[in-house]
């Protein structure tokens, strides 16, 4: 099995083209080929010479990740579905990037999704083939943990979509939690931000986190990509009948930590909440959102919530919504409520490769 270029970084790459006895600036040549050029194969490099080239096919190939399914939505939101292959056995790392034997890995389905709006196009990207979290409400966490994605699969929803060239913005809000793969995706954003790859700044990133404790706090040293919290409710015992991360990490413990970043400048720090009819919508609920997240910058998203299967809860109707909404605005508390999208292509994250799964029979 061949080892991929895509997802190695700069450094690995000057490895590789040291190891084969090969220019040092080549490795740039590569990332440019890979990145801003995003040929499918070595030979498409067409600057490497034909002996560099065939060098490097010995042992690596590009190892784009095609997708294999797409739905379009009438208000032209896509959804893509990517086969992956990740390790079945947990302790290792990630999945298909050539470093795990093709027999230690087992095939997964994972979803990306682009949304357009105006001028924008923001992809959001899975991280994870399923997830460990097991949030109630979400259809990822009710497929189990299927492994974490490799950087090369993680870039390569980038790439592979059809618009990868015109995309806007990311959002690491599909399948899986980013938190929990962190070195895959901080190299996945190291790819997006370097100016040897996709060049991107880092205010068209966003990071979306249940809060991951402590690679949370890695993430707020290391890197100057926006943040997103899935809040979901003030309460503690309420929230942790909906997420067991609040078990092992308490939101109050994960906002007294962003409260020591700086979000007044580029880096911003959003909260998401969905609205679950008389569960966690109340004037009670409004009022503790208020107090916790008093004089932190910040906005607050409200999502309406997309009914799933064997779930006691629905979501919020449109008036206790905006009445939410204006009693937190009317607080102080900036809050905006986020516009569906895909509603008729399943827009809940998960659903399309659970659909998927299902007809592989896994
Ligand atoms: Fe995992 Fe996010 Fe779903 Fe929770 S909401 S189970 S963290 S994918």
């Amino acid at each position: 099995m061949k080892i991929k270029l895509l997802g190695k970084n700069l450094e690995e790459l000057k490895q590789i083209v040291a190891e084969e006895g090969l220019p040092g600036f080549t490795a740039k040549q590569i990332a440019q080929w890979l990145y801003v050029k995003k040929v499918r194969s070595i030979d498409d490099m067409t600057n490497l010479s034909k002996a560099a080239r065939a060098a490097l096919s010995e042992k690596y190939e590009v190892g784009l990740v095609e997708y294999a399914g797409l739905q379009i939505s009438s208000d032209g939101t896509k959804k893509y579905l990517f086969p992956v292959r990740c390790p079945h056995r947990r302790g290792l790392n990630a999945g298909s990037d050539g470093s795990i034997p093709e027999e230690e890995l087992e095939s997964s389905a994972v979803e990306a999704v682009m949304i357009p709006d105006d001028d924008r196009a923001t992809l959001c990207v899975s991280s994870q083939a399923g997830c460990r979290m097991g949030c109630r409400f979400c259809m990822t966490g009710r497929q189990g943990f299927h492994g974490h994605m490799s950087a090369s699969d993680i870039i390569s929803q980038f790439i592979a979509v059809d618009e990868s060239d015109r995309l806007t913005n990311a959002v690491f809000m599909g399948m899986g939690e980013p938190l929990d793969n962190y070195e895959n995706v901080m190299r996945t954003i190291e790819i997006l931000t370097a100016d040897w790859g996709f060049a991107w700044s880092p205010k068209r990133i966003t990071l979306s986190t249940i809060g991951v404790l402590p690679n949370l706090k890695r993430y707020l040293d290391e890197c100057r990509c926006h943040l997103a919290v899935s809040l979901h409710d003030p309460f503690g015992p309420e929230r942790l009948r909906m997420m067991p991360v609040q078990g092992a990490w308490p939101l109050k413990d994960v906002i007294d930590l962003i409260r020591q970043y700086d979000f007044t400048g580029q880096r911003r720090v959003s909260f998401e909440y969905t609205m679950f009819a008389g569960f966690n919508d109340t004037k009670a609920h409004a009022d503790a959102l208020v107090r916790m997240l008093r004089g932190l910058e910040c906005r607050m998203n409200l999502i309406r919530f997309h009914k799933i299967p064997d779930f006691p809860y629905e979501t919020s109707s449109d008036i206790v919504i905006e009445n939410f909404k204006n009693r937190l605005n009317n607080q102080g508390l900036t809050t905006t409520v986020r516009a569906s999208r895909g509603e008729d292509i399943l827009a809940a994250c998960g659903m399309l490769a659970g659909e998927h799964a299902a007809k592989e029979g896994k």
